[in-house]
Order: structure tokens, then C-alpha cells, then sequence
């Protein structure tokens, strides 16, 4: 069928870890870019990997001479190294994807040109309060104050009540790039996981997703009472969105649905992501198994992204003691219908994603039913 093909990974955490399980079912060999004890290096045994980090140039270029594609779990990767390798072998989505992706504020201005809606906002220059106060004018309070880059679970946010939380809110981002958003008033979050294949834009369907304390904390597949237009919506604007960047692979794409059910984009991820972990037991092919083909040109029946039972993922975050993660682990396993997931990144530390447990059911509130005492541990443990 194809000739021990080799793929690249930048990065070896959760996500790196579930793409290397899908590439050894195919006995595609999965080279990993991280530390040497990295989660997806210890179920990955051969001689392939590099030691290092995906912000270092020359581990980049030493990892691109061994694969015949490389691909990122992660978007906060160096982008030039990622430049410089794209002449000798595939890099899948493409740099330029992942560049501007990164980078939330060039994102949403390259997607505004593709009518993608979006929260109104505006980029600071100079970070100080009196620029800040003028965009407050300008959007109204509360606002979301973000980093543009390296953020992630929350962590580059910071929720502008009113004029007075202007100097704390730029003392936490002090020294990183920033832009302000409109508040966006949603009633719920979703989130759709898009396959790019070398023809085709499919889509996962429409999940809900629950954030506390800006963290992903649960995902229902599919959304609960949402009507199968806003699904269908959700789905193709998801497409779209992800329709203006090159390349091939799983994108991830967060949006709110609004009072008057009308969506908008929150942020899309140039990765596999955790809003779409549930299709691991949810479809036919995980977002894990369609990312792989769709960057090897590997078929991709549409059939396998449908959902097959109703699915609820629970995040295991590392709580208010180190073992917190284990106890929830201990009683997912007296869960029927319960697949656990750890991740072995070894000690917890509060907010640290250490593992997810997912439930399928016949019905959705069965489901709900089966998973609800596991819920109540997770929030008795929380930090
Ligand atoms: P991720 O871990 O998903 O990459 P992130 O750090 O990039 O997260 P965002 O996705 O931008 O951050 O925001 C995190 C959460 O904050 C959102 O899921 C949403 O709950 C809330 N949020 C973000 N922007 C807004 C907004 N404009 N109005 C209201 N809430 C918002
Ligand atoms: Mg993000
Ligand atoms: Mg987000």
C-alpha cells in the first residue's frame, strides 16, 4: 500500500500522544520532536525521535531529514525552521497556516476577509492605559484583553470589567502583544473538528463545549438542543473559516452561538484539539486517525466522521493535590461505559491537563446519567 512512510511530529504532549497511537495502527512511524521522556515518545519505541524543542531551528532541520512529512500538535512552533524544511520535505498545514494562526490578532484579520464574523476588536500599540481606555470606549465594558500569541487554556485572557481594571489587566499581559475583543454575550460555545484533505473540506459534527475558568472542561457530541440547522451552520461556517488557510490536516474550530442563535468564531487551532478528543470513541475515524490520512493522501470515507452514539468528554485536570488526577481516574473505572485516557505527563499541577474520560450512550441523557457522579469528584477536586 505505501512504502513505510515516515511522519514528523513537533511536539510530543496529549495530542502528539493520540496521533502517534493512530500512526502505529497504521504502521506509520511517527518521529517526535520533544524532551526525551515527552508523553508520545514512551508509547513510541524505534530510533527516530529527536530530542529537543520545536522552537529550536536546528532540531526542526533534524527532524525533517528523517520524515516524509512533518506535522505540529501544537501552533506556538518555530515557523521559520518550518519555512526553511518546506523545500525539502512536506510540512502539513502549511507554515504559513501556522504562522498566521499563532498569531490570534493576524488570524482574525486574515479571516475578516473571508466575512468570517467575528467579536469587533482592536489591536493596542503601545499598551498603556490611556490607549486602552479609548478601545473601552470603543467596545464597551466588560471587554476580553488577549495576548496574541502563546496563549492557550485561558492563559493570555484577561476580562476587563470596567475603566478601573485597566492597569491589573495590563500588568498581567505586561510585555506581550496585544488586542481587545468585544464582549460576546453567547449562550452557548461549540466547536466543529475540520478534516483538510488534498480535495475536500469535511467536517466532524457540531459539539458543545463547557470552559471553566477558561479551561476546556467537558464536550457534549452532539451540542444538547441545538437544532439541526445551527449544527449544520456551525458546520459549514467552520469550513469556511478553515477554507482560507493552506494545507492539510485537523483544525480546530471554536465558536459561540449567540442569543439570537446567530454564530461567531471564537478562534481556530491549526491542530488536532481537545474539543474533538470524543471522536476517539464517538466515530469510525478519530480526529487523530483523519489527521494522519489526510496529510499521507489517505482516503477519508465522509461516512466515518459521523458521530455513532451520543459522546460526553470530561477533561482530568490536575486539582488542589498532586494525586487529584488519580482519584478521578480511580472512579472513572467503576463507570460503565467509560474509556480512560491518561496522559503520563507524570506530576499534576493545578490546571494541568493530565487525562480525559469519555462516555458513549445510546441516548445523550443516558450519558449524562453515567457520567454525572464522575463529574461530581472532578468538582470536588477542584484547586
Ligand atoms: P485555547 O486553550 O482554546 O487555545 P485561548 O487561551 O486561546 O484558549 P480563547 O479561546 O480566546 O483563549 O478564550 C478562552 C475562553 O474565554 C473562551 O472559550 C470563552 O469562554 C472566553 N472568551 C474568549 N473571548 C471572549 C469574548 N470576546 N467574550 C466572552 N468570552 C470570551
Ligand atoms: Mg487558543
Ligand atoms: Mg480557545
Amino acid at each position: 500500500m505505501w512504502n513505510s512512510p515516515k511522519v514528523g511530529i513537533l511536539g510530543g504532549g496529549q495530542l502528539g500522544r493520540m496521533l502517534v497511537e493512530s500512526a502505529n495502527r497504521l504502521n506509520i512511524q511517527a518521529n517526535v520532536l520533544d524532551a526525551d521522556n515527552a508523553p508520545a515518545k514512551q508509547i513510541s519505541f524505534h530510533d527516530g525521535h529527536v530530542t529537543g524543542s520545536f522552537k529550536e531551528r536546528e532540531a526542526v532541520r533534524k527532524l525533517a531529514e528523517s520524515c516524509d512529512v512533518i506535522t505540529a500538535e501544537i501552533e506556538h512552533v518555530d515557523t521559520y525552521a518550518l519555512e526553511e524544511v518546506a523545500s525539502k520535505v512536506r510540512v502539513e498545514p502549511s507554515w504559513q497556516a501556522i504562522r498566521t494562526i499563532q498569531n490570534k490578532f493576524d488570524q482574525k484579520e486574515h479571516l475578516r476577509k473571508y466575512d468570517i464574523p467575528m467579536a469587533d476588536h482592536r489591536e493596542l500599540s503601545d499598551n498603556t492605559p490611556e490607549e486602552l481606555a479609548k478601545i473601552g470606549e470603543q467596545l464597551g465594558y466588560p471587554m476580553m484583553l488577549k495576548s496574541k500569541t502563546m496563549a492557550y487554556d485561558g492563559r493570555g485572557n484577561f476580562r476587563v470589567n470596567s475603566k478601573e481594571d485597566i492597569p491589573e489587566a495590563l500588568e498581567a499581559l505586561k510585555d506581550r502583544p496585544l488586542y481587545a475583543e468585544k464582549w460576546a454575550y453567547f449562550k452557548m460555545e461549540l466547536a466543529v473538528m475540520v478534516i483538510k484533505t488534498k480535495d475536500d473540506v469535511l467536517s466532524y459534527p457540531t459539539v458543545e463545549t463547557v470552559q471553566e475558568d477558561s479551561i476546556c472542561k467537558l464536550v457534549y457530541a452532539p451540542a444538547r438542543n441545538v437544532p439541526d440547522a445551527i449544527n449544520q451552520k456551525a458546520q459549514a461556517l467552520a469550513r469556511k473559516a478553515v477554507s482560507a488557510f493552506e494545507g492539510k490536516g485537523a483544525f480546530g474550530v471554536e465558536m459561540f452561538l449567540l442569543e439570537d442563535n446567530s454564530l461567531m468564531l471564537c478562534e481556530l487551532a491549526s491542530r488536532i484539539h481537545n474539543s474533538g478528543h470524543w471522536t476517539i470513541e464517538g466515530c469510525a475515524l478519530s480526529q487523530f486517525d483523519s489527521h494522519i490520512r489526510a496529510i499521507m493522501d489517505l482516503p477519508i470515507p465522509p461516512k466515518s466522521l459521523e458521530l455513532r452514539q451520543p459522546s460526553i468528554m470530561l477533561n482530568i485536570i490536575g486539582g488542589a493535590t498532586p494525586d487529584s488526577h488519580l482519584k478521578a481516574t480511580e472512579a472513572a473505572l467503576s463507570i460503565p461505559n467509560a474509556s480512560i485516557h491518561l496522559y503520563s505527563k507524570g506530576a499534576a499541577k493545578p490546571g494541568r491537563k493530565m487525562g480525559h474520560v469519555t462516555v458513549t450512550a445510546a441516548t445523550m441523557h443516558e450519558a449524562e446519567t453515567m457520567i454525572q457522579p464522575l463529574i461530581t469528584v472532578v468538582d470536588d477536586m477542584r484547586a
